[in-house]
This record gives C-alpha cells, structure tokens and sequence, in this order.
C-alpha cells in the first residue's frame, strides 16, 4: 500500500491488498480464498481459521449484502481484525455497483476493490473500470474487473443461456490491457447461489484466458463446485475463489443445531454458528493449497 495508516499495532499490521495475496498465489500455484462475512461470527470464523492454517485470506462484503450489514459497519470490524490477525488478510469490497460505493470503501480502508460493470457494454466496462484502477491505485488499492458475465443461479440476475456470457480469452487480453485491473473475475460455467445441477466448468478457456492475460484469475460462485473442480481451476490459473452461499448455509446449520442440542440463548448459539462455518473455511483452504502459505 502507498502511505500506511497509523494503527494501534504500528507498523505490525497484517491488512494487505490482493496483489500482496494473489501475486505469490500464482507463482506457487495455489488459490485464495475470498469469504463474505457480513457479520462478526462470519468474521471471526474466517479470520481465526485462516490463522490457525497459517493462511492468507480474504474477506470482505458485497454490494448486494448490505441489506444484511451497513459498509461502514462491515469496516469498523473488519479493518480492525485484519490488522490484528496473525496471517496477511486483504480487506476486499466485492462486486461493487456504483461508483459511490466503491468510493465509500475505499475512504473506509477497503484495500482491494472488485468494481463490476460486466452487464454493461464492453467499452463502458473498460471506461468505468479503467478509471476506478486509476483512483485506487493512486490510493494503493487494488481492484478487479469481470468480463464475461457469471449469473445467479436463481433470481432476477438468471441468464438464459449462460455460455453467451462466457469470457472471451482475447477480449480478456484486451480488457486488461485498457483498464490496468489487478485480477479478473472469469465466467467460465460458474454461477452464484446453490446450483441446481452440477456445473461443468470449461478448463480450457481458463488455461487459455490465464495464459493471454497472466494476471490472477477469480472464480464466483464457488460454493457447490465439486472438489475436483476447484484443484483443476487452480492448475489452470485461477488464484481467487469467492465462497459466501457454503459459509452462510453452515452458519444456520450450526444455529439449528444448537437448538437440536437444547441451547435457549443466543450466546449459547454463538459457538455453534461460528464452529459450522469455520468448518466450511477450513475445507476450503485446504482445498485451495493456501495451508501454511502465511
Ligand atoms: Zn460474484
């Protein structure tokens, strides 16, 4: 990052930004995980896992969970416990919407923004995102792009037919190029939300978008992949892997289970919650290789 903020924990900080994660990443051959939390149970299992696995880690929110957590309060915990971790941890706001957004994060100490504008035009993609990597940067912030259009499983956002919007390896080289983004979102047969038959993702065009663009590659809508899937992916260049729908899901189960097993409080819940999702934390970070990466 450019000019550090002056913390608490002096220069001891360990919130860094996604190149900080990701660069390595793609050297070593290994893949980060990226996990929503938009409360402090979903933080704390992210974060206290990833340190007892000695692994860097990312955490964040998105721009449509923050019906569920204010951006301003998603940061006033989340800064705080990345900067304190015992493992590297980038603080990243995920699919922002709106310019006015992605500014409120990055004046919040955001330090990775993912600024999305893959249902626009190409051209307005490259204008909008070229301009946020020049502010962010200027900022030591770094920023995604996505190009292809990954959809939702369900809801509004359901394309009807998903391989029109898949990621072009050539206009993926272009793309780059023009805006100067960190990492690339890729829509490579993925999609958000539970799927409802088992994606087949298209190895090839990850190889070939990884090799024209060599920078880290993203792939939403981890949850529900196959285990296979994922080490594959992460062979073929993808260095990111954003899992919410896993964590949220574990989160009730865990609730559910206290309550099976007789716990009256929330306090008495808590433990359970927060045990289910570091579960679902731990498997994936095994499964991306980021174990002992710290
Ligand atoms: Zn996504």
């Amino acid at each position: 990052m450019g000019e550090k903020v002056k913390t608490d924990v002096g220069d001891e900080t360990m919130l860094v930004t996604m190149n900080d994660l990701l660069l390595p990443a793609k050297e070593k051959g290994y893949g980060i995980g990226f996990f929503n939390a938009v409360n402090v149970e979903m933080a704390r299992a992210v974060i206290e896992t990833a340190e007892e696995l000695r692994a860097p880690v990312m955490v964040g929110t998105a721009e449509i969970l923050l019906p569920a957590m204010d951006l301003e309060r998603v940061a006033e915990y989340l800064i705080p416990m990345a900067k304190k971790a015992t493992v590297p941890v980038c603080v990243h706001y995920d699919h922002g919407l709106t310019f006015a957004r992605c500014m409120e994060a990055l004046q919040l100490g955001f330090t990775s923004i993912m600024y999305d504008c893959s249902t626009t035009s190409y051209e307005e993609n490259v204008v909008q995102v070229a301009e946020m990597v020049k502010i962010c940067h200027a900022m030591g912030v770094t920023v995604e792009g996505e190009l292809g259009h990954v959809g939702d499983n369900e809801g509004a956002g359901k394309l009807t037919n998903p391989s029109d919007f898949y990621t072009d390896p050539d206009m993926a080289a272009d793309y780059v190029t023009r805006t100067g983004v960190d990492s690339l979102a890729v829509a490579v047969g993925n999609a958000h939300g539970d799927y409802k038959f088992p994606p087949k993702l298209d190895f090839e065009r990850i190889d070939a978008i990884a090799k024209k663009t060599r920078l880290p590659l993203v792939l939403h809508g981890g949850s529900g992949l196959a285990d296979e899937d994922f080490r594959v992916a992460v062979q073929k260049g993808i260095c990111k892997v954003n899992i919410f729908t896993d964590i949220d899901k574990a989160g009730k189960a865990g609730v559910e289970a206290g309550i099976a097993a007789g716990e009256k409080t929330m306090m008495g819940l808590i433990p359970y919650e927060i045990a289910a999702m570091k579960k679902v934390v731990e498997e994936k970070i095994k499964l991306f290789g980021s174990l002992n990466q710290a």
